[in-house]
């Protein structure tokens, strides 16, 4: 490792005699400054906090620091010293083991508020909905305050007294053993949460722990023009908080059920309309199928397969711009016609037999053709 090459007494900032105060205040101050939660811009920071603990590890132990002073970390690890960090799954376990707990970290749960997790429930919509604007009726299940006690655990008109097995303190101090020697922690109290005090006769509804999980109704508007896997905010009406914390956020998750009718694309509907091949020919005004009912599509006389008509502003509304709204594309699939009677297929013929050279005459490219056949354009 790299990082065990350098000069702990470097690392740590101290001069070669310094006391065993003064490498503690030096480490105790560093590991605050590197301590990788407070530095998440700092990508180098966990490393940086490892090899100040290596460190620390070394100059804190006569025996080992001695061995460092005559030998260097040759001498450390002749001596069959190496890092031990064993037994912490992370560096923040490591960190909290020594400062106990500073900064709520994963070691020892902080007392005092929590913020309520957040909740997340789907709503699925259809493309009508989702193109007006529609509001849905949530039901979802989510920790509320306990409605009997109101979140304080106590049995309503039974006093709240203070907690015999912190003494009011709301923390448990615990001494572990770590590489650094023996060192206290600290943890939120296992018989009042941290609250310091305890109902002396619990609720009996939610046995006393002052929430409860409760079947709510809510019902949410979903603006015009939203798209199929956004999400809706509702700040603050995710499950409760903790000892006064404040709520989670709801998520609502939209999907738009698929609609035979239309694909969309972004602003934009898509829809196929089936023009026979006579009727291609000679042109014709035709009725493609739109959000609010038809719209009338003209088709010119030569209408190639799978040309597109655009018709403007018939498509979803642009979310929260009021008035603006995407386009229509109306993709032309030409039905070359099938089971013919006697009378269509002679009336065929004669038409084949007809054909010249001037009616299959085309100036497009061969990326032309294909862009159009497959609805690259
Ligand atoms: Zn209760
Ligand atoms: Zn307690």
């Amino acid at each position: 490792m790299a990082t065990s090459a350098r000069d702990p007494y470097e690392v740590l900032g101290v001069q070669r005699d310094a006391d065993e105060t003064t490498i503690k205040k030096a480490f105790r101050k560093l590991a605050r400054e590197l301590h990788p939660d407070v530095n998440r811009h700092d990508p180098d920071a966990e490393e940086k906090f490892k090899e100040a603990a290596e460190a620390y590890e070394i100059l804190n132990d006569s025996e080992r620091r001695a061995l460092y002073d005559r030998y260097g970390h040759d001498g450390l690890r002749s001596g069959g010293y190496a890092p031990n960090f064993e037994g912490f799954g992370s560096i923040s376990d490591l960190f909290d083991a020594f400062f106990g707990g500073f900064g709520g970290g994963v070691g020892g749960r902080a007392a005092g508020p929590a913020q309520g997790r957040d909740v997340a429930v789907g709503a699925e919509i259809t493309l009508a909905d989702a193109a007006e604007g529609t509001s849905v009726e949530l039901s979802f299940e989510a920790v509320d305050a306990c409605e009997v006690c109101h979140g304080n655990g106590a049995k309503p008109g039974t006093p709240i007294v203070t907690c015999e097995r912190c003494g009011g303190a709301g923390v448990l101090q615990a001494v572990t053993r770590s590489p650094f020697g023996q060192v206290m922690r600290q943890m939120a109290c296992d018989v009042c949460g941290g609250d310091g005090r305890v109902p002396s006769e619990p609720c009996e509804h939610c046995d006393g722990r002052g929430r409860e999980v409760r079947r709510r109704t809510l019902r949410v508007d979903v603006p015009a023009g939203i798209g199929d896997g956004q999400r809706i905010r509702l700040s603050g009406r995710g499950h409760a908080g903790e000892r006064g914390g404040p709520p989670g956020d709801l998520y609502v998750l939209v999907r738009i059920a698929p609609d035979e009718r239309f694909l969309r694309d972004g602003d934009d509907l898509v829809t196929v309309l089936d023009v026979p091949a006579p009727v291609a020919m000679i042109g014709a005004t035709m009725t493609a199928p739109s959000l609010d009912g038809e719209v009338e599509v003209d088709i010119p006389a030569g209408t190639q397969p799978g040309e597109v008509f655009v018709v403007r502003g018939e498509g979803m509304p642009r979310l929260r711009r009021s008035g603006r709204r995407g386009d229509l594309r109306v993709v032309v699939n030409i039905v070359v016609p099938r089971r013919l009677t006697r009378d269509q297929r002679k009336q065929a013929e004669k038409l084949a037999d007809s054909m010249t050279d001037e009616n299959v005459r085309t100036d497009e490219s061969l990326v032309g053709k294909l862009k159009r056949l497959i609805g690259a354009a």
